[in-house]
């Protein structure tokens, strides 16, 4: 395997202690108060009740999201991780 399928790996482990899923699909949080976009990246919500477009943290959401401080490196990296999901060795 290559470098980039060995972090993968160790990233979907680290995803399915933490996350319940290897694969989630990524979202933009709004992780902080008082910025005009999401500068926080979580996984999609599975509660029906929590529309997708909705950015916001509730109870309902996946335990993990991850500040990243920038709306448009938040964007990227969603946008990143959403590509990668099937990628690499099973
Ligand atoms: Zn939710």
């Amino acid at each position: 395997m290559n470098y980039l399928d060995d972090v993968r790996s160790a990233a979907r482990a680290y995803l399915l202690r933490e996350a319940d899923d290897a694969r989630p699909e990524w979202r933009g949080v709004f992780t902080m108060n008082g910025t005009e976009g999401p500068t926080g990246i979580a996984p999609v919500c599975p509660d029906p009740e929590h529309e997708a477009g909705d950015g916001d943290l509730y109870t309902c959401c996946p335990e993990l999201a991850i500040e990243v401080e920038s709306a448009e490196f938040a964007e990227y990296l969603v946008a990143l991780l959403n590509a990668d999901r099937e990628g690499g060795a099973r």
